[in-house]
């Protein structure tokens, strides 16, 4: 048999600056080859991570093709990359990497004339989900549902042999490609399809490797997995099949069947054709509660007769995970039983689907009885509604991401978490591995397909200590248990660096000596992806990991409060340490970068907020991942020869990381949406406050930040407001006010005014004594920008409560301190990195609201950005129990009154809406999960009928989009959905809470957008 060279030829860490030339002459797409960049593409959602030769992201095949050439001549690998979505370590490695995520992605042809036969055939960077949206209103979908559909690819799929939550439906990757077009390592495209129609050099390695079977039958006979979730090696069973179920309905053989699942070390795919299913037109959803993990498990075996097309776990340890999250608490105590009850020890979805609804209806019944005849009546939560079915899945799906959100050095690690045994063994297997892990002093938690005996499980490991010896030896356990049950060792996430070993334990000596040779054959040089299935290294080499044990963060003292990051973890019970105590020696950021684990989450386009800079530009740099990997990178010293070296104690002020944040619009998104709950808005202060301490803050930042300071005397000085006006009407002064601060010429300006809030009428004032004497209180915070540019929003809110029958105390500085100003939330000081002026003005605040808040009374905003301001940051400044108190009472006005409604004290009465209503939500409103409460409000008014624009960020995001080298992009964000939604309902009267947004919305659709509070008062009838 041909071998292939046992260590790559290759020896260059750094692309030859001559090949990246030429390269970049060549190619229309990006080459990246700066150490950040290099960096950001040096791991996935593994445990590892190898710094890339060089990124490059090509615009078409034809780059694809000129760099597997340029590259083939070099003698430099090739890594092809999709989403980065790998739990093993796949797309990682010493190569050009390159992603087809970006613009590979185009659908090339499709056949959806007979649905029983519907065919398409893509390009490999095209995501799931957005293949199956253009698919739905045919009434079709490609049905391997991975629970990374929303980032990953379909090349990435089947570079992987993915397999969905419905695979006991559907089948894996490899039943459901009928053909690839790939580039092999001679830059060749060959077509592997059908082999009975098989040519050129297809034909040609489809027959060698048939030799190969031919002779090892009885040895694949004798070794090979039968179970369907098998997924390591390559698919030598195409020619004598092993799988339970068939690859192709014929049972002929198909050759693309060979590279599917063969994680780039074969060929390039180029396109792949693909069948589709029928989108079954009804689902209903059982949940099944039990008391214990073992009966859980062992009922599976008995559930799957009943023919789901699902039934997944969903472990104790998740389901408490998902309690503590705002994002999944009410979706969670929607599938149990008793929403209290603590004693659920595991839950399974038990999805039935098809054209019928009634016939599905009956399988519940079906389940409910099932339950009952094995001893658990009245177990199964009925779910046939299906946005309740959605929301469900969508906290399945999080699950890995949710329990990932762990805080501490020890994380529950990926290795051996997608073994597949019969299903007769589940309950005994699970519980003899819970035992490996206790003896190895850690435990671990349980989620994913019951339905074909691939559970997933990650024990705690700490990989910069004792992680790896702890590895190895539950790995060893592990495996003997997957033989005694005559299981598959890899039987989702394939093997990249972390199983590769495990295929000649699995399969072999002579198998194993059977893939080298193919490998050969397909690769003779081993440049495609080398190291992973054929000639891996072992899977606990410290040399290949993220956190090794020689990892260490650089020593800085933080601007913002970090400390509840700073803890470690029990690995067993999982209790965390006191804040502070974790050893980081950032106190704290370090670990709150570390949280990212990489699993790609922030890579998508849904209705909600994350990341609105990715959207826009779909690059790594912009995403929430990139930024957190530039940062992790930044902290602990990993981008080197980048002639930009920081001074010690400011590590990440480096124009590495300002070229990552640049785009971040601090709009909370990842802090909500993020399952681990990266909170990338409070990184940005903390790079800015370095950035800017080692650069100098500019005349703009100047500008934004100290506008509090300065609104007040701008007012007071008579025609200023009305000279500074002019520059919204003379486009010579909006130009030189452009080359002078950098604000762009383009946008109208908020309108200065000389009668503002604090002058005209006198505001209420009582001390926390007097407010707390009357039954309904609430104290009213005026941020700076409605009360000098939006005052009327101020009023009506001022109206509103006071008509309701609200005793009020305006905040605002007593009249012995009247020398003070107007109180302010610190906001623009922290968005331009002036951490010490914010907390001097939030402090003031903080002091004067405390005692309020102190008497049980609601402190309660209009403007989004500052009230949560209150909420948020003012709690990593370093202000104490104060700010604590007041965090716990600052509102929205409309989460105040959507619960004094609640309360029976608000009843409105309400005159009826002449126009319907459409309301945008603020970032930060989203974030915390105040948008509710509004249409709640709006749906008091008759016929406002209120909807909700499904949008991400307005693209405004405070100063952002006045900026003029942002404008683009800030244009380009309200573009996604927000302008367009607005423009199709043109009678609508839109409500939105943030003054930024109401700017962008008045300057891209021409439309005046209101503030809440206006709508809920003009409509009051008194
Ligand atoms: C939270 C989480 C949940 C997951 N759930 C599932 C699940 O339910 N089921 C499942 O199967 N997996 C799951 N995975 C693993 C992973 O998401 C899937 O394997 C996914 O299909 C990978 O897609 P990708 O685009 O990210 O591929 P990548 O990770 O980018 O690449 C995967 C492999 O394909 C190769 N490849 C990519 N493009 C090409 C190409 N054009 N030609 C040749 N080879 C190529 C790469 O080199 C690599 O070896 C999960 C991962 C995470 C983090
Ligand atoms: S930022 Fe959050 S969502 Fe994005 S990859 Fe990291 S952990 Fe996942
Ligand atoms: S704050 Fe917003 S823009 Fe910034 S990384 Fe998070 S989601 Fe993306």
């Amino acid at each position: 048999m041909t071998k292939i060279p046992a260590d790559p030829s290759f020896t260059v860490s750094h692309l030859p600056p001559e090949i990246s030339s030429k390269l970049q002459r060549e190619v229309q797409g990006e080459v990246l080859v700066d150490g950040a960049s290099r960096g950001r593409y040096a791991t996935d959602a593994s445990i590892y991570q190898q710094f890339p030769i060089a990124v490059l992201i090509p615009k078409s095949s034809e780059d694809i093709e000129i760099a597997i050439q340029v590259a083939k001549e070099a003698g430099i690998p090739i890594l092809p990359r999709g989403g980065g979505t790998s739990q093993c370590g796949q797309t990682t490695g010493t190569a050009l990497v390159i992603d087809n995520s970006k613009y590979i992605r185009n659908i090339l042809q499709s056949d959806l004339s007979d649905p029983d036969h519907a065919t398409v055939e893509v390009e490999p960077g095209i995501v799931l989900d957005h293949l199956n949206a253009q698919l739905k209103s045919h009434g079709l979908w490609y049905p391997v549902d991975v629970s990374t559909a929303a980032q990953a690819t379909i090349g990435g799929m089947a570079g992987n042999n993915s397999c969905g939550s419905r695979s006991i439906a559907y089948g894996n990757m490899v039943h459901n490609v009928l053909g690839i077009d790939a580039w092999l390592a001679d830059g060749q495209v060959a077509s592997f399809g059908p082999y009975a129609n098989a040519g050129g050099q297809a034909k040609r390695l489809g027959d060698y490797v048939k030799g190969l079977v031919d002779v090892l039958k009885p040895e694949i006979e004798a070794r090979w997995p039968k179970v369907m979730r098998r997924v390591a090696g390559y698919n030598l069973d195409v020619f004598h099949p092993q799988s339970e179920l068939p690859y192709t309905l014929d049972h002929s053989v198909n050759l693309a069947h060979l590279l599917v699942g063969s994680e780039g070390t074969l060929a390039y795919f180029k396109s792949l054709k693909l069948k589709l299913a029928r989108l079954p037109k009804h689902k209903v959803l059982g949940v099944v509660n039990f008391a214990s993990f073992y009966q859980a498990m062992d009922s599976a075996q008995h559930i799957v007769k009943l023919g789901p097309t699902a039934v997944e776990l969903v472990d104790r340890t998740m389901i408490d995970l998902s309690r503590n999250n705002p994002a999944f608490r009410k979706t969670i105590e929607t599938a149990l039983v008793d929403a209290n009850a603590k004693t659920v020890d595991a839950i399974l979805l038990v999805e039935f689907s098809g054209d019928e609804h009634a016939p599905l209806l009956q399988k519940l019944e079906d389940l409910d009885a099932l339950m009952s005849d094995l001893g658990l009546p009245g177990s199964v939560v009925k779910m046939p509604d299906a946005v309740m079915q959605k929301n469900l899945w969508e906290v399945r799906k999080a699950g890995l991401n949710i329990m990932m959100s762990l805080k501490g050095d020890g994380k529950p690690v990926s290795f051996i978490e997608d073994c597949a045994v019969p299903l007769e063994h589940l309950a005994q297997y699970t519980q003899a591995l819970t035992e490996v892990f206790s003896k190895h002093g850690t435990r671990g938690t349980w989620y994913a397909h019951a339905s074909v005996g691939t559970l997933h499980v990650r024990p705690i490991l700490d990989m910069r200590r004792d992680g790896a010896l702890k590895m190895r030896a539950i790995a060893e356990e592990a495996a003997e248990l997957v033989r005694k049950y005559k299981g598959a060792f890899s039987g989702e996430h394939g093997d990249g660096l972390c199983r590769g070993e495990w295929i000649s334990w699995q399969f072999g000596p002579k198998i194993t000596e059977a893939l080298g040779a193919i490998k050969a054959q397909f690769d003779p040089s081993n440049l495609l992806n080398p190291g992973k299935i054929v000639n891996p290294p072992k899977m606990d080499d410290a040399a290949y990991f993220r956190y090794p044990p020689s990892y260490r963060v650089i020593q800085v003292t933080p601007k913002l409060d970090w400390s509840t990051w700073n803890v470690q973890n029990n690995p067993v019970t999982e209790a965390v340490t006191a804040a502070g105590t974790g050893g980081d020696p950032a106190q704290g950021l370090a670990k709150a970068i570390e949280m990212c684990n990489n699993n790609g989450h922030c890579r998508k386009f849904d209705a909600d907020v994350m990341c609105p800079s990715y959207r826009i530009t779909r690059n790594e740099k912009d995403l929430t991942r990139g930024r957190a990997n530039t940062l992790r990178l930044a902290i602990s010293g990993q981008i080197t020869n980048t002639g930009d070296t920081p001074p010690a104690h400011l590590p990440l002020a480096t124009q590495a990381v300002k070229e990552v944040m640049d785009l971040c619009v601090s709009c909370k998104g990842c802090k909500r949406e993020c399952p681990t709950g990266v909170d990338m808005a409070k990184m940005k202060i903390e790079y800015l406050a370095q950035y800017k301490e080692r650069f100098g803050h500019t005349l703009r930042d100047r500008l934004v930040a100290h506008l509090p300071n300065y609104a007040p005397i701008i007012a007071r000085i008579p025609g200023l407001p009305m000279l500074l006006n002019l520059r919204n009407h003379i486009p010579l002064l909006a130009k030189i006010q452009e080359w002078v601060t950098g604000i762009s010429a383009k946008r109208s300006l908020p309108v200065w005014k000389s009668k503002h809030f604090w002058n005209q009428t006198p505001l209420p004032f009582m001390t926390p004594k007097e407010l707390a004497k009357h039954d309904k209180r609430v104290v009213l915070f005026a941020d700076t920008f409605n009360a000098y540019f939006e005052n009327e929003n101020l009023q009506a809110a001022l109206a509103l409560l006071q008509k309701s029958g609200y005793a009020i105390h305006v905040a605002q500085p007593s009249k012995e301190q009247s020398e003070q100003q107007p109180f302010c939330c610190g906001r623009t000081y922290l968005a331009s990195g002036m951490v010490g002026e914010a907390k001097t003005r939030l402090s003031a605040l903080v002091d004067h609201l405390a005692p309020y808040a102190k008497e049980g009374i609601a402190i309660v905003g209009l403007e989004p950005s500052c009230l949560f301001t209150l909420r948020d940051e003012a709690l990593s400044l370093g202000l104490g129990e104060s700010a604590q108190v007041v965090s716990k009472h600052a509102q929205l006005l409309e989460e105040f009154l959507a619960s004094e409604h609640k309360a029976h004290r608000f009843v409105p009465r309400f005159k009826e809406s002449a126009q319907p209503v459409l309301v945008h939500g603020h970032c930060h409103q989203k974030a915390f999960g105040a948008v509710s409460p509004a249409l709640e409000l709006l749906k008091l008014i008759p016929y406002a009928n209120p909807q909700l624009i499904e949008s991400s960020c307005c693209g405004m995001a405070g100063s952002f989009g006045y900026e003029v080298e942002h404008i683009k992009a800030s244009k380009q964000m309200a573009e996604l959905s927000l302008l367009p939604t607005i423009r199709k309902q043109a009678n609508a009267m839109v409500v939105a809470d943030g003054t930024s947004c109401r700017h962008q919305i008045a300057d891209g659709a021409s439309r005046e957008a209101v503030h809440i509070a206006k709508v809920l008062n003009s409509h009051l009838d008194t």
